[in-house]
Parts: C-alpha cells; sequence; structure tokens
C-alpha cells in the first residue's frame, strides 16, 4: 500500500474538504451517474445465483432514493467480483443485484449489458421516472480496472453529474472512480461515503478518550501501517486473533502450533515497548480455545493459562480473556475494532468475536462509540446479531484501513473541485 499524490490541486485537502455533495446539485433531469459498491456475496451456480449478503445494496440506497426522488435520470454501476475471460459473465453477472434494486427501491431496474456504447445515450432520452438504468459489471470491460481514459470518455458522453458513492472501491485507481470523475465538472460524493469519512475521521482527529484499538484477523503485517497510525492516540491496545500469538511469542509465551508471522515477532516486541513506555496499555489474551488441528478439528478445549501446549494451536480467545475485554471495552469512550478474535466462521471459535460485538453494543447503548473497521470484523458482528447496535460499520475493509492510515483514495481525490485556499473545514 503506498500514499499516493492529490489529483492536482488542494493537495493537503483531507476528509471532505472541497469534496460536493449530492444535495449541492440540482438534480432535476439530469442524467446522474452514481458509482456505486454493489460487490455482494453470492452463493450458488451461473443462472441461479443468490445473493447472501445484500448489506452494500441496503447501504447505497439512500443516494439513489435521494436522486430519483429529486427527478434525477439515474445510471448506477457496480463492480463485482473478478471476472478473467468472458466464460466469467455468467458467474459475475449484476443480474440478481439488478433484481435486489428494483425489488427494494421498487422501481423497474434496467441492466445495460455494453456500458462502452451509445445504447445508455438513447434509454436515457426515454427514462421513465419509475425506471433507472444499473451498467452490467463493470469489470466484464478491462478498461476499468486500467483505468482507461476510454471506457471513462463514453460514460462522460451520457453523464451529466457524477456521483461516487462507492466507499469500499474508492482505494482503487479504476476508470470509474479516477478517470471518470475528473472529465465531469459537477462531482460530488453520497450518502454513504459521507458517512464513512465523517466517522472514520472522527478516529484520525481525535477519538473521545480512552481510546481503545482492538486488532484481530490472520496477519500483523495487513495491519502495521494502522498501528503505527494510530499509535499516538491510542490508550489501550488489544489484540486477539490469530496476530495474538506473534505478540505472546515476543513476550516469549509458549504459543504451539499457533499461526505466528515468525519475521514480525521483533516489531510486535518494539510496539509492546513503545505504547507500554507512554504508560499506556497493551491487552493480550490470557486463556484460548485451542484445537489439535486446523481443518479438522477433533480435539477442542479450553486452556486456562497465557501459554499454549507444543501440540495445540489457537483459534479463539478463552472465557476469562473475553470477560476482561468486555470490561475494557466498557470502559472506553472510543473502540476501533479491526479483526476478528478467532475463526468466527466456525461457531465453535467464534465466541470471542461475538463477545467483543455484544460488548461494544453495550458500549454504545450507555454513549460511548464503536466504529467496526469493514472487511471480516464486520461480517463478524453481522454474525453476532448487534450489526445494528454499532455506531458504524465501514463498508470497506482495505478503503477504511488505507483511509486510517493516511493514505489519500483516489476515489476522494478526485472528488475534490475546490482549491485549499477556498475549501471549507470538515
Ligand atoms: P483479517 O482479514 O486479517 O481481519 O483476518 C480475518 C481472518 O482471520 C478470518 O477469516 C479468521 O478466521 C482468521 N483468524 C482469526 N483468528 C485466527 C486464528 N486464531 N487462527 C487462524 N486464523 C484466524
Amino acid at each position: 500500500m503506498t500514499t499516493r499524490p492529490g489529483a492536482g490541486f488542494g493537495k493537503t485537502l483531507s476528509g471532505l474538504q472541497g469534496i460536493k455533495s449530492i444535495e449541492d446539485f440540482e438534480l432535476k433531469d439530469q442524467r446522474v451517474f452514481i458509482r456505486l459498491d454493489l460487490n455482494v456475496p453470492m452463493s450458488g451456480e451461473a443462472g441461479a445465483l443468490e445473493i447472501t449478503d445484500d448489506t452494500r445494496i441496503r447501504a447505497a440506497l439512500p443516494t439513489v432514493k435521494y436522486a430519483l426522488e429529486k427527478g434525477a435520470k439515474v445510471i448506477l454501476a457496480s463492480h463485482l467480483g473478478r471476472p478473467e475471460k468472458d466464460e466469467d459473465r455468467a458467474k459475475f453477472t449484476l443480474e440478481p443485484v439488478a433484481e435486489r434494486l428494483g425489488e427494494l427501491l421498487k422501481c423497474e431496474v434496467i441492466l445495460i449489458e455494453e456500458p462502452n456504447s451509445d445504447a445508455p445515450k438513447a434509454l436515457l432520452s426515454g427514462l421513465k421516472p419509475n425506471q433507472l438504468l444499473l451498467l452490467e459489471n463493470l469489470r466484464f470491460d478491462v478498461g476499468e480496472t486500467k483505468n482507461a481514459p476510454e471506457l471513462a470518455n463514453t460514460i462522460a458522453s451520457y453523464t451529466d453529474i457524477y456521483i461516487n458513492d462507492a466507499f469500499g472501491a474508492s482505494h482503487r485507481a479504476h476508470a470509474t472512480i479516477d478517470a471518470l470523475p475528473k472529465l465531469i465538472a459537477k462531482r460530488g460524493c453520497g450518502f454513504l461515503i459521507k458517512k464513512e469519512i465523517e466517522n472514520l475521521s472522527g478516529l484520525l482527529a481525535g477519538p473521545a478518550k480512552p481510546f481503545l484499538a482492538i486488532m484481530g484477523g490472520a496477519k500483523v503485517s495487513d495491519k502495521i501501517k494502522v498501528i503505527e497510525k494510530m499509535i499516538e492516540s491510542i490508550d489501550t491496545f488489544m489484540i486477539g486473533g490469530a496476530m495474538s500469538y506473534t505478540f505472546l511469542a515476543a513476550k516469549g509465551l509458549g504459543v504451539g502450533k499457533s499461526r505466528v508471522e515468525k519475521d514480525k515477532i521483533a516489531f510486535a516486541r518494539e510496539l509492546m515497548e513503545r505504547i507500554e513506555a507512554r504508560g499506556r496499555k497493551v491487552l493480550l489474551p490470557v486463556d484460548h480455545i485451542v484445537a489439535d488441528d486446523f481443518l479438522a478439528p477433533t480435539k477442542i478445549e479450553t486452556i486456562s493459562g497465557e501459554s499454549i501446549p507444543e501440540d495445540r494451536l489457537g483459534l479463539d480467545i478463552g472465557p476469562k480473556t473475553r470477560a476482561m475485554y468486555r470490561e475494557e471495552i466498557l470502559r472506553a469512550k472510543t473502540v476501533f475494532w479491526n479483526g476478528p478474535m478467532g475463526v468466527f466462521e466456525k461457531p465453535e471459535f467464534a465466541k470471542g468475536s461475538f463477545a467483543v460485538a455484544e460488548a461494544l453494543a453495550g458500549l454504545v447503548a450507555k454513549g460511548g462509540i464503536s466504529i467496526v473497521g469493514g472487511g471480516d470484523s464486520a461480517a463478524a458482528a453481522e454474525a453476532s446479531g448487534f450489526a445494528d447496535q454499532m455506531t458504524h460499520i465501514s463498508t470497506g475493509g482495505g478503503a477504511s484501513l488505507e483511509y486510517l492510515e493516511g493514505a489519500k483514495l483516489p476515489g476522494l481525490e478526485a472528488l475534490r473541485t475546490v482549491r485549499e485556499s477556498a475549501a471549507p473545514s470538515l
């Protein structure tokens, strides 16, 4: 992950500074192109695909509804998965998404097979108020991921106003995220991006204290930059998931066959020293749920101490840790959570992640702030049943981490239309 330069002006602008919102435009009868992230998980075979989680579709609705209510001619677009060849079209079609959008919006969704053509222009001229266009999976055109000017030019030829509401795709310089908005004078963000940036910027600007960061998931290496960025403002750093074994190993404790990143042990040791030197706390699991094997566990046990025996591997935090983490969460004012506490996809190892989600809901109930950083922690929050009680769950795992690391997101930079001197503050 690299820090990218700004879009040419306003290099020091951040957050939503210099970015217009959909509410700043007169939308009536205008052709409004809305880039969404409708990259939803699906199951089943080509021809009978089913959406297994429509969170991203529902998150996109406020902006689309607003545009329709204001009388815009709406063109929606998204990518889905990673199609590589023509034969992949049936597997990665947006057809099920078109159907679900039609149900939720109670309107006719016309799926455009070939966005890089004149077809949308012709259809838009006769579009009725209860109809909208959805472009077929943008990644069927190789120009999308290549940030190709040709694709951007064609879409620009049938777009009056460009709105980006695809937070989960805004860390990628793709044609409809980067090249296209730069061609459209009237450009801005939708309600989802606004909500994402306002919530994440709050963490960067100075979270209400005590500020607790909970990190888990598979790897330390994925999260080093965000940890580095937050280190000055963190009061307590709580670690779970596979990540915790690298930290336990750094303390010289036994981790058995658990997943450890050997080349990150030194980093983990240094990080703990830095945090503790500032008089802040690092919390690690004090007990574990372990098994004899990752893929086919036959023996699942609770280990009541910090050390894991040589022939076992840790797959979740244990009951004492759950209680300790719960108390600590309830003592905080702001919590950022990224990465599950265990292999939450399997019910035997989901208790730790669910306990964190429950405690975060408790924190919000007493006026605290809980921000969940997308990806697997969002999935764990969803599976726990407490998702709707979080302050904010980011819809973009990669995008939210990059934003919090301080990287410039191409999708945001391409939207800035106000020079630094004229920029309003966030
Ligand atoms: P990440 O994308 O880095 O947040 O990692 C999420 C993944 O980490 C999930 O698929 C979890 O199953 C996995 N995970 C969490 N805890 C462990 C663990 N103790 N051992 C192996 N994988 C884990």
